[in-house]
């Protein structure tokens, strides 16, 4: 069993380099917490101070209700994998997984039926006798989790550990990992700067930018309510559109004006949007949610041309640009066998129920995030946002 709770964590470097300001965050026992952000936001500190390996500046760390800031890494009953596997060179893949156990003398027949399990639970028996050097990518990178493993911890921390494997291979350990999570029902911290694996991973995701967190939620929380114009941004591929307007009433109505569009808006935040009159918003249209207008259709078109046409066989992304010199690029997702050509000029109407709105300035998300940002994620309840 093992929560670890973040409070009021930071980080500063010497020469006043503030790596990481006042993070909050609860993971919750068995639960697989992703930081996910762009380089340099400071989420590997933040996983190194979990595992002891940087100072924490100021704020609390507790596992399991003991605040560890003091505690050596070694007593913290934790095990990292880390981004370049770290093995041992001159170690067979047996000795490697063995030597943590060994340097805390556990008997030689608990280290082998240790070493076996894991071998087991990933497949590498047979490699138990090679050195790293006659091992691909990807079985190096098992081997690094089972050294984790057989260790037996309350929690596993992993920086970036698919960063060096091809792609095919990526999506593989992907699933593997999640797969051993739901197998060791343990505690896991994963770090990474991309967003797919972000969401196809985590219980809970926390969005950090410039050591903050910008928010905590759910993969679809964050894709469906996400709480400003950077995680919009950031979570989603292809990344959601975004045009910039004005919040106008006419005749009764509530509309987005912009550079030739006007959008009416939808019932659904009449009562959120009604409160900012005329105020310069970004809107934000998801791929999937820029629709071919129909024929008839008038009101809330937006008239673009193709630039470039992905093919991805299950569907295709049509790149637009609603401008001569093709400066602004917008993507639509659409269906496979689609019978569009690059050069064509076409309507396109958002799914208004479906638009997120930011403030033009400060970039916050102006419906304020439907369902609480204070959320549940898939497994527990658990975290606590901005
Ligand atoms: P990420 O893992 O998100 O890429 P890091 O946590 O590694 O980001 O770094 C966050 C910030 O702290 C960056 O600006 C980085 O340059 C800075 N930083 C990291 N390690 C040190 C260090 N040892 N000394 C000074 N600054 C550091």
């Amino acid at each position: 069993m093992a929560k670890v709770e973040l409070k009021n964590i930071e980080k500063v470097y010497d020469g006043n380099v503030r790596a990481v300001a006042d993070v909050n965050v609860v993971i919750e026992d068995r639960e697989f917490v992703v930081f996910v952000g762009p380089s340099g936001c400071g989420k590997s500190t933040t996983l190194r101070m979990i595992a002891g390996l940087e100072e924490i500046t100021s704020g609390e760390l507790r596992i399991d209700g003991e605040i560890v800031n003091n505690l050596a890494p070694k007593d913290r009953n934790i095990a990292m994998v880390f981004q370049n596997y770290a093995l041992y060179p001159h170690m067979t893949v047996y000795e490697n997984m063995a030597f943590g156990l060994r340097i805390r003398k556990i008997p030689n027949s608990e280290i082998d039926k240790r070493v076996q399990d894991a071998a087991k639970i990933l497949s590498i028996q047979e490699y138990l006798r090679r050195k790293p050097r006659a091992l691909s990518g990807g079985q190096r990178q098992r081997v690094a989790v089972g050294r984790a493993i057989v260790r037996n911890p309350k929690v596993f921390l992993f920086d970036e550990p698919l960063s060096n494997l091809d792609a095919k291979l990526r999506v593989q350990m992907r699933t593997e990992i999640a797969k051993l999570h739901n197998r060791l029902n343990a505690t896991m911290i994963y770090v990474t700067h991309d967003q797919v694996e972000a969401m196809t991973m985590g219980d809970k995701i926390v969005v950090m930018k410039d050591g903050l967190i910008q928010q905590i939620g759910s993969p679809l929380l964050l894709y469906d309510h996400p709480s400003n114009r950077f995680v919009a941004g950031f979570i989603g591929s292809p990344p959601m559109n975004f045009l910039d307007g004005t919040l106008k009433e006419a005749d009764g109505k509530l509309l987005v004006e912009g550079d030739g569009f006007s959008f009416a808006v939808a019932d659904i935040h009449l009562e959120m949007l009604k409160r900012a009159p005329n105020r310069e918003v970004t809107i934000g249209i998801r791929p999937e949610h820029l629709k071919i207008a129909d024929p008839g259709q008038d009101g809330s078109i937006l008239n673009a041309h193709i630039t470039v046409i992905e093919e991805l066989g299950a569907e295709a992304h049509a790149y637009l640009s609603r401008q001569a010199d093709d400066r602004e690029n917008l993507i639509a997702r659409v269906e496979q066998r689609h019978g569009h050509h690059i050069g064509e000029n076409i309507r396109l109407t958002p799914a208004m129920e479906q638009v997120r709105y930011f403030d033009a300035a400060s970039g916050q998300a102006l419906l304020g995030v439907i369902g609480p940002i204070r959320m549940s994620s898939r497994r527990t309840a658990a975290g606590h946002g901005e």
